[in-house]
């Protein structure tokens, strides 16, 4: 039984939780404005095209900041790594750190921040306090990658599935042992709730664009009615 928040509830033998991410973004009031026309969120073969040898920022200091930096090092000119700790030691898997101290295109720079977004139609320039300095200056950026991280929409689950150490939902393999009642195994989206299941940003592990999500949507449908037809062993 689904309890929606008007005091309905809705009852089913199955359910598909595709309730997404918050994705976590820095308190720039323009930022909206720039969505897309300079500011990013991935870092793929379409993004690195729009900055070929340009210099860019990557805000942020987590393995997937990590991964695109490293990623744009071979596509653009430069590629400063801003962020607001000391370093990136407690936040990013020490190989990665290694390939960034060993990549000559990537500048760290450590106690340092973006405070404006500046530009006509799209991104020209941006205002940041670098290396830990009070001052504020201008730099002719017109390229930032954003990764902050993202905050899965799975409070309302209230722990009826098993979720992950930041929250998102585990599936199929990686239900932990003990969590699962049925002699049948999972199916690969399936949560630890048989006939549950989760697909797109909200799944552990998933790779956070449209098309997976979409996929996934696709393939949780057709597993859905293999298990209501009660198929013995998937
Ligand atoms: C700014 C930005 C730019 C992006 N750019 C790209 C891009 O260029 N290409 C790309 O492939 N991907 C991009 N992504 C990622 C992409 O948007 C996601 O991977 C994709 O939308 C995931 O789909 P989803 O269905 O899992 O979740 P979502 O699209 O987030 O949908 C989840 C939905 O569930 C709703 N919801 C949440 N909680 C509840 C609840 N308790 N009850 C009812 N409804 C609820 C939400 O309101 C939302 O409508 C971008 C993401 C952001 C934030």
């Amino acid at each position: 039984t689904l309890h929606l928040d008007q005091g309905e509830k809705v009852h089913g033998r199955s359910l598909v939780i595709a309730t997404g991410a918050r994705y976590r973004k820095p308190d720039l009031p323009e930022l909206g404005e720039y969505e897309g026309r300079g500011v990013y969120y991935s870092a793929s073969y379409m993004e690195a095209q729009f900055c070929h040898k340009e210099e860019v920022v990557v805000v942020g200091g987590g393995n997937s900041a990590g991964q695109a930096a490293v990623f744009l090092a071979a596509h653009t000119r430069h590629v400063h790594i801003l962020v607001r700790s000391e370093g990136l030691a407690a936040s990013m898997s020490h190989y990665l750190i290694q390939r960034i101290e060993a990549t000559p295109n990537i500048t760290l720079h450590t106690r340092s921040r973006v405070v404006e977004l500046c530009g006509e139609d799209k991104l020209e320039f941006i205002r940041c306090r670098m290396d830990g300095s009070g001052e504020v200056v201008e730099k002719p950026i017109r390229h930032v990658f954003l990764f902050l991280g993202a905050d899965p929409c799975t409070s309302w689950l209230n722990d009826c599935v098993a979720l992950d150490d930041r929250q998102f939902v585990l599936t199929g393999w990686q239900i932990p042992p003990g969590r699962w009642p049925l002699e049948r195994r999972p199916h690969p989206l399936e949560t630890s709730r048989p006939g549950v299941f989760a697909v797109g940003d909200v799944r552990s592990g998933s790779v956070k664009r449209v098309a997976a999500a979409v996929g996934e949507g696709s393939a949780a449908i057709q597993s859905l009615h293999v298990v209501l037809a009660g198929v013995p062993d998937a």
